[in-house]
């Protein structure tokens, strides 16, 4: 089978390149018109020799995504369903605000952990993606884009935890960075995980000034132990003393992420003792009123109770805001999205 193209780093294209006999130059030849001009087609890339393009094209494949439904809601946000060489579906969204282009980017075909208040943790876990279609979802975006327009930022929020699978969204991360290429700078980047805690040493030692995002979503053990099952394998002081760990490494602040459900996690007492973990840190809440999708049997926070929540951090000394997911019309918000194709959905 073919190999995908969008896997390697420069130096493994380099590598391969070389191989064959290929000046060192061609690997940056191949890498600009991949990542910077996206050509999906190596008889494109015209500054290359015939056999070389011909060599490229009977070995690699491309484009490892095809886009099989797209829906744009009234704010431009757009959601993808992008069909994978094996026959599994994910999604990803780019987010319209300002001069901001945001893509959110998923790991897995659904996801192993099953928060109970996530419609990708309902759906089985398939496989992890490759870092080739981890990054291939930015090109994706890059290629719709006006030519105004440019990514700017990347979050690592979609389908998927991405630190249990560490390598390939590291290196996909890498590749997008790389100055040759699209030369997105790490600190654009937001890696959310639920709080897989090796994942979360490892990362504070790569070196990449990337942004972490972890997602708390209770104060207490035994409720998040109810709406995260990892939550029985590390315990939130164990999460947290891995959130010093990276903010102490990389200098960067953490934001926790704390999913507000009507009833369950929203009261004031909640708001207090979260905030007493987390005075004294560098960190920060930020604060997502539940998204609805089909099948989740919980409730959003009134505006009220998030309004009265973020005071109650404030108020205790630790910084807060709340994060209006977009999207959500075309189920695009966060921890909606499932990778079913237009006509599962309905
Ligand atoms: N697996 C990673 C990253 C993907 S989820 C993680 O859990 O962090 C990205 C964010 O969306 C997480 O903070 C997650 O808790 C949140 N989320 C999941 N389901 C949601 C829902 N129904 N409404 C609002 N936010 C949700
Ligand atoms: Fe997986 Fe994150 Fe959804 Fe939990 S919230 S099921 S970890 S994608």
């Amino acid at each position: 089978m073919a190999q995908d193209l969008l896997s390697l780093s420069r130096d493994e294209l380099a590598q391969v390149l070389a191989s064959w006999g290929e000046p060192e130059f061609r690997s940056a030849q191949i890498f600009d018109w991949v990542w910077k001009r996206w050509v999906t087609d190596f008889a494109a890339m015209t500054n290359l020799p015939l056999a070389l393009r011909t060599r490229l094209d009977q070995t690699f494949t491309p484009a490892p995504l095809t886009p099989l439904a797209h829906q744009v809601d009234e704010e431009a946000t757009e959601k993808v369903l992008l069909g994978l060489a094996d026959g599994e579906a994910i999604e990803a969204v780019l987010m319209r605000e300002g001069d901001r282009r945001t893509v959110c980017l998923s790991t897995q075909v659904g996801c192993p952990v099953g928060c109970a208040f996530c419609a990708t943790g309902q759906s089985k876990f398939k496989r992890n993606l490759t870092a080739g279609e981890i990054a291939g979802q930015v090109l994706h975006f890059a290629r719709r884009l006006a030519p105004s327009e440019r990514v700017t930022h990347v979050v690592v929020m979609g389908m998927g935890e991405p630190l249990f699978n560490y390598a390939a969204t590291i290196k996909a991360v890498r590749i997008l960075n790389d100055p040759q290429g699209m030369g997105l700078g790490a600190r654009r980047f937001t890696i959310s995980t639920v709080g897989v805690v090796p994942g979360i040493l490892r990362l504070a030692q790569e070196g990449l000034q990337v942004n972490l995002a972890i997602s708390l979503h209770a104060p207490e053990d035994r409720l998040r132990e109810k709406l995260v099952p990892t939550g029985q394998k590390w315990t939130i002081g164990e999460i947290l003393e891995a959130g010093d760990a990276y903010a102490q490494a990389t200098g960067r602040r953490v934001s926790y992420e704390y999913v507000l459900l009507g009833g369950v996690n929203d009261g004031l007492a909640q708001a207090r003792a979260l905030a007493e973990l987390l005075r004294g840190r560098l960190a920060h809440v930020n604060l997502i009123p539940f998204n609805p999708a089909p099948g989740l049997p919980f409730a959003p926070p009134s505006p009220g109770q998030v309004d009265a929540f973020r005071r109650e951090l404030v108020n205790h000394g630790v910084d807060a805001t709340v994060r209006r997911s977009r999207g959500t019309r075309i189920l695009a918000g966060c921890g909606q999205l499932r990778g079913l194709s237009t006509a599962q959905q309905n």
